[in-house]
């Protein structure tokens, strides 16, 4: 779907080689904490200034009498978890000067912390004898370590075998291929406190997890992105004592791209349980492996067919084997990549592909991306191109008449599935199905891991008949034959011990200034995805610009591929949590915001797909019309409680994406008809100025759509920034 996608992930591919696997662990990446002001200690009523009225609304709760609730934290001067009259007492000394409150601080987002009622101070971190820093368990007790000194300032001891100390936080990495391991698998993970000591278990990734889980659940940390890590500020914590935590993910394969740091990173990708894309410098014990496919991605087709027609040098004296591989890939040619398909019935082509896959992943592992086939990490990618000019030879229409296109390609990808197993026993093939169709008779091989790309309609929710009733988008397509093959492919997978995993598109690809108005819809989607249709692998496509909630939508749909039994409440809670942390104290404003957006996508009365559709017709222009003042007070609101010029940036943006929808909607109204003509130019000004100053990007492939260089005020906004990009005939009213 995405073009050039395979040719972007080769030329990845070639660069990251030069990545050192077994280097030390980067912690020098910046990392900044936003230390959250949560409370002020003795601002028990939260009004900004510890005074009398404080004093007094504890005396009052102390009494029963209070009609307020205080918040207990800055109540809390003794740390005991509770208020009581000795904290009343040292507010009144605060306030007669005798004592500060600085005084009962240490500067620390958690002032006291304790596991099973133990303080956190008494206790060492160990790790089982044997364990290296090539273990993921090793890096789980540095992560451990280096976050409770930030947080409490302890400095835990880490140790092997037995504690150094009074109480213990063991970390007990099992062999994967053990009994018990099994039972994990490679990421499940358990946590409990049990007679005062911590115990966190799993296998290759299931320690690093419990630590991050720990760190989110109890110690009020947000990995926001791979710079920033968000905290919040607790007077007490404590993990109690009884604390019993299993998880088992439902997805096991768990993307969510975008340009907020680099894959694998530590602040961000690894800290929210992201695991997949194809294999990396990240992909060794120590970071916990990833899953994916060891070479190439997606359409591997691609360069399998290139190297599988290329030859090998006549004279390769002297070369080692990468070399004579790399000459091989070299010398052949690439087949066209939109125009193109292999005939899936010839068995020369099928020779040329199978050859090429093995030589091409070969020479990945030569490059030094580690092969975890025996963990069941590691995949080959054996997959079509990406355009839809299926093979029409005689033999294939044979065999698509009756099991369609997509059953085509499923006997070729299961061949291979089956073939591989004599080179590389266990590993398991991932191939992409783009068409609607399914089969009849053909089911996939247990190798196999089908990956369903996109659907047809991404204004509509999966599975809602509004979207069969309306026309359909740009191509005249609709969602009920995604979701008729989805239910057939999730089904026909759990009944093959095959694997379904979905490519979903949320992102704004292409036009920058109009966001796709689909969060909610991220949320339904998502869920209907992984709960009716069996999917157990997520590929959230990301990319373009940050501006209008684009890293918001990858991290909320990274969280919830973990958390896949979060409700929508909590997932409405936790976009707010995210706003708050990104935009300020705006995020009650910025939500409602966001709610109209998707009111107005909805109201656009059709169906479009928003890597290709035109953003005109994303949008009732009718309701941003209407609604166009209350929607930016909303922005303006958010801007003034905003705290910082990190946040003041980013809420600017979105004042200048919401001009940019609006002045479009209501040229003709303001403008040419005359009716607003000040505001008009006014806003029109503000919002091109801005753009040009802030030297935004508001289109992705140029020179296609450049930023206008001219104030033009007699061409609606939207023809003069996308010319005929920007709607189709007889859709949005
Ligand atoms: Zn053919
Ligand atoms: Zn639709």
């Amino acid at each position: 779907m995405r073009k050039l996608l395979s040719v972007l992930l080769v030329i990845v591919m070639l660069a990251g080689t030069s990545v050192t696997v077994g280097a030390a662990y980067d912690f020098s990446l910046s990392q900044s904490f936003l230390n959250d002001e949560t409370f002020l200690l003795g601002d028990v009523n939260g009004d900004g200034s510890v005074n009398a009225v404080d004093s007094y609304s504890i005396r009052t709760t102390l009494a029963g009498i209070a009609t307020d609730a205080i918040d207990l934290d800055a109540a809390d001067f003794d740390a005991d978890g509770k208020c009581a009259a000795p904290d009343s007492y040292s507010l009144k000394l605060c306030l007669s000067g005798a004592r500060s409150t600085a005084d009962f601080e240490n500067g620390k987002q958690i002032y006291k912390l304790t596991v099973g009622g133990n303080d956190i101070k008494d206790f060492s971190i160990v790790l089982n004898e044997g364990i290296t820093d090539e273990d993921n368990s090793y890096l789980a007790a540095l992560l451990l370590k280096k976050y409770l000194k930030e947080l409490t300032g302890a400095e835990l001891p880490i140790c092997y075998g037995t504690p150094v100390s009074e109480r213990a936080i063991y970390i007990n990495e099992l062999d994967l291929f053990s009994e018990e391991g099994q039972k994990y698998g490679v990421e499940g993970l358990r946590y409990e406190v049990k007679n005062g000591d911590l115990y966190i278990i799993g296998t290759l990734r299931g320690t690093m997890y419990s630590v991050y889980e720990i760190l989110e659940r109890y110690l009020g940390v947000r990995f926001v992105s791979n710079e920033a890590t968000f905290v919040y500020k607790n007077r007490v914590v404590d993990i109690p004592e009884g604390t019993a935590e299993e998880i088992h993910p439902k997805v096991t394969f768990r993307v969510a791209r975008h340009t907020f740091g680099e894959r694998g990173a530590l602040n961000h990708y690894l800290a929210n349980k992201l695991n997949g894309d194809y294999i990396s410098s990240y992909d060794s014990k120590r970071y916990g492996t990833l899953t994916g496919p060891i070479y190439s991605n997606a359409h591997s087709f691609y360069e399998y067919w290139k190297m599988g027609n290329g030859t090998y040098p006549e004279n390769t004296e002297g070369m080692t084997e990468v070399q004579m591989l790399e000459a091989k890939f070299a010398s052949g040619d690439y087949p066209d990549a939109y125009g193109w398909q292999p005939c899936a019935t010839d068995g020369n082509v099928y020779k040329k592909l199978f050859t090429g896959m093995l030589e091409c992943n070969r020479m990945g592992m030569l490059w030094g991306n580690t092969p975890f086939i025996d963990e069941g990490v590691t995949l080959f990618s054996f997959s079509i191109l990406d355009n839809q000019h299926y093979c029409t030879c005689r033999n294939c229409t044979k065999i698509s008449r009756n099991e369609g296109f997509s059953g085509l390609y499923l006997q070729l990808y299961n061949k291979a599935a089956v073939d591989v197993q004599e080179y590389y026993p266990g590993v398991r093939l991932m191939g992409i199905i783009y068409a609607k169709d399914y089969p009849k008779t053909i089911v996939p091989d247990e190798n196999l891991v089908l990956l369903y790309c996109g659907v047809s309609c991404d204004n509509h929710i999966l599975g809602m008949e509004e979207c069969y009733e309306k026309g359909g988008q740009l191509n005249g397509m609709k969602n009920d034959s995604d979701i008729e093959a989805l239910n057939f492919w999730g089904d026909l997978c759990v009944e093959n011990d095959a694997e379904l995993w979905f490519w979903i598109y949320p992102v704004t690809y292409h036009y920058y200034l109009c966001g796709c108005p689909n969060i909610p819809n991220l949320y339904y989607s998502t869920k209907y995805l992984i709960d009716e249709c069996n999917v157990t692998g997520l590929f959230y496509e990301g990319g373009g610009r940050t501006y209008n909630f684009e890293t918001l939508k990858a991290y909320v749909s990274a969280q919830l591929m973990w958390k896949t039994d979060m409700t929508y409440d909590e997932y409405c809670d936790m976009v707010k949590e995210y706003l708050y942390i990104n935009y300020g104290d705006g995020y009650e404003e910025l939500f409602e915001y966001i709610m109209m957006q998707t009111e107005a996508g909805d109201r656009c009365g059709t169906c479009f797909i928003n890597n290709y559709d035109r953003p005109g017709d994303m949008y009732s222009y009718e309701y941003l019309a209407e609604n166009y003042e209350e929607m930016r007070g909303l922005l303006e609101a958010a801007l003034a409680k905003a705290g910082t010029p990190e946040q003041r940036g980013r809420i600017e943006t979105l004042l200048v994406c919401c001009d940019f929808m609006a002045l479009s909607s209501l040229h003709t109204d303001w403008y040419v008809n005359g009716n607003n003509v000040e505001l008009y130019c006014e806003r029109y000004d503000w919002m091109l100025e801005y753009i040009w100053s802030h030297d935004m990007v508001t289109f992705s492939d140029q020179p296609l759509y450049p930023v206008p260089d001219k104030i033009d005020y007699e061409t609606n906004p939207m023809v003069q920034f996308y010319e005929n990009g920007s709607r189709r005939p007889g859709v949005t009213p």
